[in-house]
């Protein structure tokens, strides 16, 4: 099961520029930058009220930010929904017939453990489900 929407992820091409526009937009600026290497991205994240946004630039040219932005061009990428037990939900899932991006969840931006469903099982849209690491002990215990 899933609680709510925790993000809306935006791939875009320059960031500090992004960062600037949105901080307009919305009247507030983003509370953090984080580079997540693994997944060769840095993101910014913006609180709205409860809501939150990530905005994703590519950190290398194999990035999938990258790839994405060549296809499609910038805008809207993922959407990310909150699980209690992202392992309980990825067995769900994947018994309901979704393709499973990663099927152990790795660690994402902003304090979570991530994975993705590819976007053609779920209409062309890329999901995201993630879990708040409560303590880093945690960590291993989840995986
Ligand atoms: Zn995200």
């Amino acid at each position: 099961m899933m609680n709510k929407i925790e993000h809306i992820g935006i791939a875009v091409k320059d960031i500090e520029k992004s960062n600037e526009l949105f901080a307009s937009l919305f009247g507030e600026k983003h509370y953090k930058i984080e580079d997540v290497l693994s997944e060769g991205v840095k993101t910014s994240f913006f609180q709205i009220g409860p809501n939150k946004i990530e905005l994703l630039e590519a950190s290398n040219p194999n990035s999938p930010i990258s790839k994405f932005i060549e296809k499609k061009g910038e805008g809207i990428h993922h959407i990310a929904f909150s699980v209690t037990n992202i392992n309980k939900e990825i067995d769900r899932l994947k018994k309901e017939g979704f393709t499973i991006l990663n099927e152990t969840p790795k660690k994402g931006a902003d304090n979570k453990l991530v994975s993705f469903l590819h976007p053609k099982s779920t209409n062309g849209v890329l999901i995201e489900l993630c879990q708040e690491i409560v303590e880093k002990d945690k960590v291993n215990e989840v995986l």
